[in-house]
C-alpha cells in the first residue's frame, strides 16, 4: 500500500470505485472515463508501478490475467475484447499502479488506426 497512489487508495476503498470482480490479490473496477462500452481496470493487489515490474512477481501477474478473463466473462464479451497495459511514458501512462485495461462490447477496429 502505497498512501500517495490513487489505485492503492481505491483497493482500500478510501476512493470509491465500481468494482465488477474482486479477488484476494486483485480487483477489478469500471474506468471512469469509459472509451467502449465495457472498459474496466484490472490491477493487484500489491502495488507494482508497471507491467515490468509487475513480471518480477508472476504469481500476481498470473492472477491479473486471470481476473482479466473473468472480467470478460462476466460482462458478456463473447466476441472478443482488448487487454492494454500501457507502460511507461511514450504510451501514455497516467498512474502508476499497473493495470490492465479490458474494452469490449463493440468492434474496436485495428489499435494502430
Ligand atoms: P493509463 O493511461 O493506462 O494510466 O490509464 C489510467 C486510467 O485510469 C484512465 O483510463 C483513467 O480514466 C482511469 N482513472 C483515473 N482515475 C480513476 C478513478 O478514480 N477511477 C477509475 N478510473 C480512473
Amino acid at each position: 500500500m502505497e498512501n500517495s497512489c490513487l489505485f492503492c487508495r481505491i483497493v482500500s476503498g478510501e476512493i470509491p470505485a465500481t468494482v465488477v470482480h474482486r479477488t484476494e490479490t486483485t480487483v477489478a473496477f469500471r474506468d471512469i472515463d469509459p472509451k467502449a462500452p465495457t472498459h474496466v481496470l484490472v490491477i493487484p493487489v500489491a502495488h507494482h508501478a508497471d507491467v515490468v515490474a509487475l513480471a518480477a512477481d508472476p504469481s500476481a501477474a498470473a492472477d491479473v490475467l486471470a481476473t482479466a478473463a473473468a472480467v470478460a466473462e462476466k460482462e458478456g464479451l463473447t466476441g472478443g475484447f482488448r487487454l492494454i497495459f500501457n507502460t511507461g511514458r511514450d504510451s501514455g501512462q497516467e498512474v502508476f499502479h499497473v493495470h490492465a485495461h479490458v474494452l469490449g462490447g463493440t468492434p474496436l477496429g485495428p489499435m494502430l488506426a
